[in-house]
């Protein structure tokens, strides 16, 4: 037997090796998304519309591509290059973007380079994203309850990256240059990668490829199937490099893609399994369509209500007029703050067993992430003619991370706890698939929110819209969910 691996706080080394890792690549991420719609607006000049299109492409391409670089690493790469190899795209994306700054309002080919950067990250994202979490599970047996824990603690470095990366980055950005920032959130991640790369032997072996001779060994040209998917990889950057200028392209793609993967995963429960499992899939979907609504009001963070806060927010703090970005950075606080809360309340419900299922947390992230915006509707409404008080801002942002606590881990569990063993990696897919469609349609919403010469009315009245409808849907999922907690059939989930 191999000896035990080193530990540290009760967990394998390797778990905090991942966690630093993702922590630099979440930095970077969230870092250059709290820049990117100012930058779109403020650099390049463009109108807020075309700013929201080309915003929402990228971050629905985000979505997408892990979807793809998950099967490439279970067939092929192993999870360990894939994190590797989306890390090089990832960093090489960010510089791109902060040495093709070019003068103020200047487009051609800076844009271009811009664009590329772009693609660049999409593209690493897919390789990177879902991988670097199949490794925290792959340090653990089935069966270890330390999982749900190391999970945890690995979603803490999530959060700790989107705290510093949009305070960093923001900073640097906004005050001294902005490619000051993106080039402070290309250097975040090659930090990620360093300490992905000097201490990857603590992982000891997790995230092998399934067949390392079938990789490396020639199928075409000369040329092994590990140098296809990177010559694979070069393609794709051109391909999204194309799309993102065509955010009706993307919008029809993924919208094909999500049809061909629901209907697929229907005709496979009804085809292939027995009752229960088959039941528990249909619960899984009404899951999987829920999650477009709840991103796309989410998702309003980076883009609209980014420039809601810079444009009609008093954001006067202490004597500092604190940069519209750095607010970017409150979500990930509260849920530092609050993750912790939200686990013990739900283990203090369900020792009692009063825990709410599944469905009916979902109804309750919907409410609380449309109150967000009824409470920040209101609060400008206080102050009529003048600036909303800041505190507004926090109040929307911690309304939409309780919803995000109710919403987000919840629907990541169910997927694999749901499904059948053969179908997990799907259902993540669709999942994932769903949170790129809500990405997608927030894009749609912004840009309702910022026509031609529309002022502040305007984005009020839309979020006072989406925040009624969203709050009315999560009413009608709170009538609903004992029919479809019923479908998941706990009793026998063993
Ligand atoms: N904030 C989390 C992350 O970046 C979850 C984002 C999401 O699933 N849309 O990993």
């Amino acid at each position: 037997a191999a000896p035990a691996a080193k530990e540290f706080l009760g967990h394998p080394r390797g778990l905090f090796v991942l966690f630093f890792a993702e922590m630099w690549e979440r930095f970077s991420y969230y870092g250059m998304r709290a820049i990117l719609i100012l930058f779109l607006t403020k650099h390049f000049l463009f109108g807020d519309e075309p700013a929201y299109a080309i915003y929402g492409a990228y971050t629905s391409m985000v979505y997408i591509t892990p979807v793809l670089g998950g099967y490439l690493a279970d067939r092929y790469l192993g999870a360990r290059q894939a994190v590797l190899v989306g890390g090089f795209f990832i960093a090489a994306g960010h510089l791109m973007i902060a040495l093709f700054e070019g003068p103020a309002g200047q487009q051609g080919l800076y844009l271009d380079g811009f664009y590329l950067g772009l693609a660049s990250i999409i593209i690493g994202t897919g390789f990177l994203k879902a991988n670097i979490s199949v490794l925290v599970g792959q340090l653990y047996r089935r069966d270890d309850p330390r999982r749900d824990p190391a999970f945890s603690i690995f979603y803490m470095g999530i959060n700790l990256g989107g705290w510093l990366g949009p305070i960093a980055v923001g900073i640097l950005g906004e005050t001294v240059g902005w490619s000051w920032g993106f080039g402070a959130a290309g250097v975040g991640m090659v930090a990620g990668l360093i300490v992905f790369i000097i201490f990857g032997h603590e992982l000891r072996g997790a995230g092998e490829p399934p067949n390392r001779a079938l990789l490396k060994a020639p199928v075409a040209a000369g040329l092994s199937r590990e140098w296809i998917i990177y010559l694979g990889a070069v393609v794709g950057v051109g391909i999204s490099w194309w799309l993102i200028r065509f955010q009706n392209a993307v919008g029809w793609a993924l919208m094909t893609c999500f049809v061909i993967t629901y209907a697929f995963i229907v005709w496979k429960a009804v085809a292939k399994l027995a009752r229960e499992d088959r039941d528990r899939i249909f619960a899984a979907l009404f899951l999987i369509t829920l999650c477009p609504l709840f991103w796309a009001l989410f998702e309003q963070a980076g883009s609209s209500l980014n420039l809601y806060t810079d444009r009609q927010v008093d954001r006067t703090i202490l004597g500092w007029e604190v940069p519209a970005s750095v607010f970017q950075s409150v979500n990930s606080i509260f849920i530092i703050i609050l993750a912790p809360i939200f686990a013990w309340l739900w283990t203090f419900l369900n020792k009692r067993g009063l825990e709410p299922s599944a469905p009916f947390k979902f109804g309750i992230g919907l409410i609380v992430v449309g109150l967000g915006f009824l409470v920040l509707v209101a609060g400008a409404a206080s102050t009529p003619g003048e600036l909303t008080p800041v505190i507004f801002i926090f109040a929307v942002y911690l309304l939409h991370t309780m919803a995000e606590l109710c919403f987000s881990p919840v629907g990541l569990s169910n997927m694999t706890r749901l499904s059948v063993a053969s179908m997990t990696g799907l259902m993540m897919g669709a999942w994932f698939l769903a949170t790129a469609g809500g990405n997608f349609i927030a894009s749609l919403i912004a840009q309702a929110t910022g026509g031609e010469g529309a002022g502040p009315e305007r984005v009020l009245e839309v979020y006072s819209t989406i925040g009624w409808f969203s709050a009315a849907v999560g009413v009608g999922v709170l009538a609903v969910a004992p029919f479809v907690a019923r479908l998941m059939h706990l009793d026998t989930l063993g």
